[in-house]
């Protein structure tokens, strides 16, 4: 029988799978991967690493059921015209990518298959409720996220699809060897469908909304590295909370900044690299060497500010650091050192395994005050009162920062005050002076506009 392909891209798991269902209804099942440069180049290490393990979880499970995954390397546009031509595919599934790179690449690929008339199937995103679909009542794009919440919530979702790899007829054909992995210095978590199922399992129970902005307790879900490469799809999740999670209403709500950041995105692709509110690109920043200075002080962990520079050395560590500090150290990268968000949120892309487009540049723009829903310029985050509230007794800081070991609460959220610890250095600025000098900034800058 004629085979279809199955192109996973951001779904790298084979249960809630709409578009593997899709698949099998045609006949035979071909699962390939295609390795693109042009996404595998401005990945990072770490990203890049987990998605070669994700790969080899997904060869592994599938192998249960059949001949594994195959994998190409080269341009999908050429790549997967070449293999229905190589194996006679009826038709090509995906689920559909709503990112500016993904779109445009499936347009290409779904025109060069269109010549040889194979459809490009599109069955399901990464997303609960595809962006795009929801609009205002005026049929603008949502820029807000509560009524974007409230819409979303309202729409609701589909059920998890009954995707089960045993029942699929599995078909191959010769394919090219995963490339050795870059070296990371990042620990990274376990990749794969089943590690997320058990991270998810794990999560389950524990006090979320209580606990979700102390970093220090460090639990919440861990999942946004999972849901990046789509180990476990958010209906998955959704469907579970109702069911089994007492912390269902605060989780959903999280799970729902993820869409509203793609779908924002889809709405204004420009805004991955673009100021989504571009008057305030005409705030004064640092730049030269002095903001190179600054930038890698900061992206050392090395800033004299206990909070941020555990934050920044958990992200070289980890690959992922937590949400509360996530927004510490932007705000004080972009309001106390005066560097653009852009090259913060560069640096976030270059070292995240979750790095995401959508929710990375847009939480970026949220801190600087120039996205939707911006934080309000002028609420600049002070990062040694967000250590003291946040980390109470300073075990976050320890953890990171070796040089605080021997110092307690409150004394660790202020070490200069009695001279700072051999190797660890004074306060790169004074943090009170860096808030008005942004402050007026920020007056100025209205006054002008
Ligand atoms: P949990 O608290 O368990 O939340 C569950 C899920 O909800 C997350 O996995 C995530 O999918 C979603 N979520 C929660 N908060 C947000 C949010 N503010 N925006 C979008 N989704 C959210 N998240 C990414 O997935 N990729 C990124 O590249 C990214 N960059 C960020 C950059 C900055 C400056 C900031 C402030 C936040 C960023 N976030 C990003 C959002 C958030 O920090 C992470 O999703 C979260 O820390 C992941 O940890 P978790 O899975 O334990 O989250």
């Amino acid at each position: 029988m004629t085979p279809s392909i199955l192109w996973f891209r951001r779904d790298l798991r084979l249960g809630d799978h709409p578009a593997l269902l899709a698949a099998a209804g045609d006949g035979p099942v071909l699962p390939v991967f295609v390795l693109d440069d042009a996404l595998l180049r401005p990945s990072g290490a770490a990203r890049t690493a987990f998605l070669l393990r994700s790969l080899r979880a997904l060869d592994a499970d599938l192998r249960r059921h059949g001949p594994g995954l195959v994998v190409r390397r080269g341009r999908p546009e050429d790549v997967v015209p070449a293999l229905v031509r190589e194996t006679g595919a009826a038709a090509v599934h995906v689920s559909a990518d709503f990112a500016p790179y993904g779109a445009a690449r499936d347009e290409r690929v779904a025109a060069a298959l269109a010549e040889a008339d194979v459809p490009l199937v599109r069955t399901g995103s990464p997303y609960a409720v595809a962006p795009g679909r929801l609009h205002t009542k005026g049929g603008d794009p949502y820029k807000v996220f509560t009524p974007f919440y409230r819409a979303w919530a309202d729409h609701g979702w589909r059920a998890p699809a009954a995707s089960d790899p045993a029942g699929v007829e599995w078909a191959t054909a010769p394919g090219d060897d995963l490339p050795a992995e870059p070296d990371v210095d990042a620990e990274l978590p376990e990749a794969g469908e089943a590690a997320a199922r058990a991270r998810w399992d794990a999560f389950r129970g524990t006090p979320y909304d209580d606990i979700r902005d102390r970093p220090d307790l460090d639990e919440t879900s861990r999942l946004s590295t999972y849901l990046r490469w789509g180990a476990i799809h958010p209906r998955t999740l959704l469907a579970d909370l109702d069911a089994r999670h007492t912390h269902a209403q605060v989780y959903r709500r999280e799970l729902a900044w993820r869409e509203f950041y793609a779908h924002v995105l889809h709405a204004w692709p420009a805004s991955a690299r673009d100021y989504f509110r571009p008057e305030l690109k005409d705030l004064p920043y640092v730049t030269g060497r002095e903001q190179r200075r600054r930038l890698d002080a900061w992206a050392a962990g090395q800033t004299g500010f206990p909070v941020v520079d555990a934050g920044m050395r958990q992200l070289l560590a980890e690959g992922w650091m937590h949400n509360r500090v996530r927004m510490i150290v932007a705000s004080f990268l972009v309001k106390d050192l005066q560097v653009e968000w852009t090259h913060g949120a560069a640096h976030f892309m270059a070292h995240l395994v979750d790095g995401d487009l959508a929710s990375n540049q847009h939480n970026w723009q949220w801190v600087a005050g120039c996205g939707t829903d911006a934080a309000p310029y002028f609420r600049v985050f002070n990062p040694i009162t967000q250590g003291v509230k946040f980390d109470p007794d300073g075990d976050y800081i320890r953890r990171w920062v070796p040089e605080l070991a021997g110092l307690s609460a409150p004394a660790v959220h202020r070490p200069w005050k009695d001279g700072p610890p051999d190797g660890y250095p004074a306060p790169m600025v004074d943090h009170a002076t860096q808030r008005e000098e942004a402050l007026a900034a920020y007056q100025l800058l209205r006054r002008n506009h």
